[in-house]
């Protein structure tokens, strides 16, 4: 619950703001006074932002990352979901352009014996959040009240659902404030957003997707791994398995971007199908959840657990339960055309003959949100239907007029503009680029 700080009648929001912008040190109270007072609405937006704004550009230390992290996690209940035997694990992105993963690991881990208790997010900036993802599915509700999550989770061994107003409702509100404020990218910001809304959850166990490459919000390898490692230690602190696999998003995670297509996807790869790069990664981070849930004694048992679940169909029937416990169309595992779709499809040729050299993924993600696959403001509302299908890949040759992506979609207020993001996305050269850069770029805190 909320933990205001020992009232005090001299601190005030106005100078914790100057304290930051001049590069001071926040103590627990300070913290504390800022977080509290945000939630409860006695702090207006427009001191939290110049706050936030202050924070990123000045940075935070260990100890006041540690402090917001725990406030913003005691900001609503911690759950405890000891009347459910076994171990409970999570798994978290920081975000990319077509990362699907969740709709795919959250039903093979129930299904192979473990409980899922996931709080995800909307998008933010140019990535796709997946509970906007899973509200393509007709009816499926993400807003479930506790005692429902409970019983769901009890019922199926997974639920996914957004933060609610018991579930850390301080990171509800910052977040949606920072989307809006240009202060997403920041390591401590994003550390203590992700923390505190998974140490919220009542896990034991938690795998970190962390994202690098032009798609990330964390661009370099070297500020991925610096998120990962204060991400893993945070974790860790709290009595919690952590590990962090740092993966490529320097092109989009399979073939399609868009919420119903990437249902679908998802869907494609329950059945054994699917795109490689979406089916091994699902696959990997599945397996690391198997392992730190010690449901397997190494990961590589947890791979071969996951493709069990695959090939079985186990997996794909946990995904039908789910949705059906969440009030979702469950015929959409095999009938995806009950999906909402698009139109309308356009193709983006290529300019010119050769390699694919370089992907800017941010741009197609902006891309996307412009065409009503995201959102540009908080109040707008999606449209599941339309999405990017991409035709290439880094290192592929492609010849000019050549297919490199289909845009589908309903609306074409802003075709030409997504158009030309789309087609300046891919770098194309006489050579392909020397080494393909792998999935998986290394794993921290294992
Ligand atoms: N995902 C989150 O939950 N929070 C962030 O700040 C960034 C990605």
């Amino acid at each position: 619950m909320l933990r205001s700080p020992a009232p005090s009648t001299r601190m005030r929001a106005v100078d914790l703001i100057r304290k930051k912008r001049d590069s001071g040190e926040h103590s627990r109270e300070e913290i504390d006074f800022l977080v509290s007072g945000y939630t409860r609405g006695e702090i207006p937006d427009y001191q939290m932002a110049a706050w936030l704004m202050a924070v990123w550009i000045r940075g935070m230390s260990r100890s006041e990352l540690a402090a917001l992290t725990e406030s913003m996690l005691y900001s609503g209940e911690v759950l405890n979901h000891s009347e459910i035997p076994g171990k409970k694990v999570d798994k978290h992105s920081t975000g990319g352009v077509g990362d699907k993963t969740s709709l795919i690991l959250a039903p093979i881990v129930a299904a192979g014996g473990l409980t899922v208790p996931m709080i995800s997010g909307r998008g933010l900036g140019h990535t796709g959040g997946t509970l906007d993802k899973l509200e393509s599915i007709p009816g499926f509700n993400v807003n479930l009240p506790l005692g429902e999550f409970r019983r769901v989770l009890r019922e199926c061994g997974m639920a996914l659902i957004g933060q609610t107003a018991e579930i850390a409702p301080a990171d509800k509100k910052i977040y949606a404030l920072r989307d809006v404020t240009s202060t997403v990218e920041n390591i401590g910001l994003i550390c203590a957003s992700i923390m505190s809304k998974k140490l919220a959850e009542g896990i034991d166990a938690l795998v970190l997707d962390v994202k690098t490459g032009s798609g990330a919000f964390m661009k370099r390898e070297e500020d991925a791994a610096n998120l990962a490692e204060v991400m893993v230690e945070t974790g860790k602190r709290m009595g919690k398995k952590v590990v962090a696999l740092i993966t490529d998003m320097d092109q989009p995670l399979g073939r399609m971007a868009g919420h119903s297509s990437e249902v679908i996807a998802a869907i494609d790869v329950l059945n054994g199908g699917g795109p490689a790069d979406l089916r091994d990664l699902s696959v990997e981070l599945s397996a690391w959840m198997f392992f730190l849930g010690e449901r397997t004694k190494s990961v590589e048992e947890g791979r071969r657990l996951a493709e069990t679940m695959i090939a079985t169909g186990q997996a794909k029937e946990k995904f039908r339960q789910g949705i059906k416990l969440q009030g979702g169309d469950e015929r959409v595992i095999d009938e995806p055309s009950r999906l909402p779709k698009a139109r309308i499809h356009l193709i983006v040729p290529a300019a010119a003959g050769g390699h694919i050299t370089a992907i800017q993924c941010e741009q197609l993600g902006i891309a996307l949100a412009m065409l009503g696959g995201g959102r540009e403001k908080k109040e707008d509302k999606i449209d599941y239907g339309t999405g990017l299908e991409f035709h290439k890949r880094i290192g592929d040759r492609v010849e000019q007029g050549e297919p490199l992506v289909t845009i589908h979609y309903n609306s074409d207020a802003k075709l030409a503009e997504a158009k030309s993001l789309v087609a300046g996305s891919y770098e194309i050269g006489k050579a392909a680029p020397d080494k393909p850069r792998p999935l998986i770029r290394r794993v921290l805190g294992a």
